[in-house]
């Protein structure tokens, strides 16, 4: 077997493979389109097609794909083969310039929000150079945005490329006004770790509800849970190994620097980090990790579960997006530095981020939308859906100190005077840090904790690099303008950034994020509070709202308002899925069991009141009353269940009010249906009970 170092990437067309298979000056121009996003010299796609198709084919590759990501949270492909015949007659392998470079889908049936005409159905897709190329099977992948022919984003890569850039135009003004004139270009960075369960397929086979909808409808508590957290960074079992193996090795032959695994909190869930990419690579490589995980589970006779939370009762699963900034000199500017300048530069992007995530929160509240994350946020374990900062009581004391002109707390120093003065040493990632936060600064990068398991990163990027970008640009515009009056910077800076941190410091919030406490104490802050999917999104269209992704051209109104109607059009039918399949498992086989279990019950009782000759059979008459309450419950229950079903498709007046019908009619209904069936399951026969338990799904792999 190969070593990792010759597996890794094997199946990329990578920065190696294009440097010894191109001509010198097509390798040099594709380098710089990469490196500064600059616009490919068109004249050279077919020499780039040649070259990927020969390495392509001798990797084993018959087919290429434009590799897309529409907005239905997938990714999606078209396959067609290199096959094509030579004038002489002869079969050849081949791609050209032109197939390289554009695809026309035939995506008439993936959402558009609207967008797209069906007289202009066909949106096409175009070759994204800054993501490499790679082998999946036997197909050649050609990571690409998606559009519609007027040019519309019909696709998460094409706001999210938008985004990066509008980062770069605005952070590169900062940077100037530092001097810092070397600097080509500034990127984000993403590293996102990701939770995911894995159960036996046997099991998993044996219940529609996992089939369908990704997560058990039902399920009692099982006398084992993770109140002993002995399976946090527990030895791991050797199944879950050698799948963890597997993945591994696969998603390194894809160039994807697997790091980090470990069991998590949750019984049978687990964890897999990256390290850290550019976000436009970062958010491809986690789709494709997410489509590995699944696909390496079916040979271990496992299956993966990325749901937000696939079990009640248990933490559920979530995608710490770990972000930061840095230039192409190699610099994190999100580290405080050492030197004064530094840290005095490193304070306007922390204020940029303070001011993005404050006066924008409902912007970026919009990439932890979705049914699933419903269930984790806000719930007692994940953070709760209001964003806040958390600094770290060193840093904030800092900026307290700013603010008001005094000392930080602990620091002996004399007043802290931006560009003169140093920070005091902070803490990097500190192992204590809070939990609680949904976007903690971790020493040089900041944590977003909002994103569910299952969500494509790209959202929460989107939204975070518009928002930081605004915040840079208004910073910048007031910074330019002091100093073209001839104000030093650092005396522009000593006035500008205590005003910013003292603007947002509402923002800022190193308490228990879980206490119920700090909902009303946001709310006295101001800080919104959007408790579910349709409340964020009805958000969406406020002009406020908007405006982060108007200002810098990332979005237009029309993009915008496309997407929140694909959004509340998948919340409305991911309920009615999962209304119907619980519907159609509580008549095909948890009412049926109960009925089984009751005729059992009634037969007992008879029996036993015979046998006592009329006197009261006390156990026997009380546990007959209780199974029927159950049962009789859980039959208009699912009565009702389906009435609100079918009350959300006659519903009128578009996306906004089928979500809301889902919300308020499906969700309670399948609450009380699932109330009595595990009621239920705790008072029926194990050898009746038709579905495999919590306890042989969490804790027998
Ligand atoms: P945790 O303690 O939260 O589990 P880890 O240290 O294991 O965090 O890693 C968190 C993730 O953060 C990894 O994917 C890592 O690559 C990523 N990361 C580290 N530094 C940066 C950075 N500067 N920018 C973005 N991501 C980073
Ligand atoms: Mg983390």
């Amino acid at each position: 077997m190969s070593t990792v170092p010759e597996m890794f990437a094997s199946k990329v067309f990578d920065d190696k493979v294009m440097r010894t298979r191109l001509p010198e000056k097509t390798y040099n121009s594709l380098r710089r389109t990469i490196d500064s996003g600059s616009v490919l010299d068109q004249a050279l796609a077919n020499t780039i097609a040649k070259a990927m198709c020969d390495w392509a084919v001798e990797n084993g590759a018959t087919h290429f794909t434009h590799w897309f990501q529409p907005l239905t949270g997938i990714t999606a492909e078209k396959h067609d083969s290199f096959i094509n015949t030579a004038p002489d007659g002869r079969v050849i392998m081949e791609l050209t310039g032109k197939e390289l470079i554009k695809g026309e889908p035939d995506a008439s049936s993936f959402p558009s929000g609207g967008l797209r005409a069906t007289f202009e159905a066909r949106g096409y897709t175009a070759w994204d150079p800054s993501s490499y190329a790679f082998i999946k099977g036997k197909t050649l992948c050609i990571p690409t945005a998606f559009c519609s022919y007027g040019g519309e984003a019909l696709d998460k890569k094409t706001p999210l490329l938008r985004s990066m850039e509008a980062l770069n135009r605005q952070a590169l003004r900062i940077l100037k006004l530092f001097g810092n004139t070397d600097v080509r270009r500034v990127t984000t960075n993403v590293g996102p770790e990701q939770e995911y369960f894995l159960v036996d397929r046997e099991m998993y086979l044996k219940r529609k509800d996992l089939i369908y909808t990704g997560r058990t409808l039902f399920g009692a508590k099982p006398p084992k849970g993770q109140e002993l957290e002995d399976h946090y960074f527990g030895a791991i079992k050797p199944r879950v190994q050698a799948y963890m193996e597997e993945l591994n090795e696969e998603l390194w032959k894809l160039g994807i620097l697997a790091k980090t695994e470990h069991n998590e909190v949750a019984p049978a869930q687990h964890e897999l980090a990256p390290i850290y990419a550019t976000t436009n690579v970062a958010t491809d490589h986690n789709q494709l990790t997410m489509e590995i995980m699944k696909k390496v589970a079916r040979k271990h006779g496992l299956v993966c579960l990325l749901h937000e939370k696939p079990f009640a009762g248990v933490n559920g699963s979530g995608k710490h997006n770990n972000w930061s900034i840095s230039d192409s000199e190699g610099n994190n500017l999100l580290n405080p530095g050492a030197t004064p300048q530094d840290n005095a530069q490193f304070l306007v992007f922390l204020a940029a981020v303070l001011r993005a995530v404050h006066r924008h929160a409902p912007a970026l509240r919009l990439g932890t939308v979705g049914a699933g994350n419903d269930h984790r946020l806000g719930a007692n374990e994940a953070p709760p859906a209001i964003l806040s900062v958390y600094l770290g009581d060193q840093l904030a004391g800092v900026l307290d100190a700013l603010v008001s002109g005094g000392h930080a707390a602990d620091s002996k120093s004399a007043v802290m005077e931006i560009g003169v003065s140093t920070l005091p040493p902070l803490p990097v990632d500190l192992s204590d840090r809070n939990r609680t936060s949904p976007f903690a600064f971790t020493g040089n990068k900041f944590e977003f904790r909002a994103v569910g398991s299952s969500q494509s990163v790209a959202p929460v990027n989107i939204a975070l690099n518009a928002a930081v970008a605004c915040a840079l640009d208004d910073i910048a515009t007031e910074l330019e303008a002091s100093t073209a009056a001839g104000t030093p910077l650092n005396t522009a800076l000593q006035k500008l950034l205590p005003r910013l941190f003292k603007e947002h410091m509402p923002v800022v919030f190193n308490g228990n994020g879980y206490a119920a406490s700090w909902q009303d104490e946001a709310a006295r802050r101001g800080l919104p509070n959007d408790k579910d999917t349709v409340a964020a999104l009805e958000r969406y269209s406020e002009p406020a709202v908007m405006d982060v992704f108007l200002r810098c051209n990332i979005l237009t109104e029309r993009e915008m308002l496309s997407r929140q109607e694909i959004l509340l059009e998948n919340y409305a039918k991911t309920l009615c899925i999962e209304g119907r399949v619980m519907a159609d498992m509580l008549r095909a086989s948890v009412l049926p069991a109960g009925r089984e279990a009751q005729r059992r019950a009634a037969d007992t009782l008879l029996r036993t009141r015979e046998a006592l000759r009329g006197e009261p059979a006390g156990a026997e008459e009380e546990y007959f009353a209780d199974l029927r309450a159950h049962l009789s419950a859980l039959a208009s229950g699912a009565s009702a269940l389906e009435a609100a079903v079918a009350s959300v498709s006659a519903t009128e007046g578009g996306a906004l009010a089928k979500a809301r019908s889902a919300r308020d009619g499906i969700l309670p209904a399948m609450k009380t249906c699932r109330e009595h069936a595990d009621a239920l399951e705790r008072m029926v026969d194990d050898s009746l009970w038709p579905l495999p338990k919590y306890a042989e799904l969490l804790w027998t792999n």
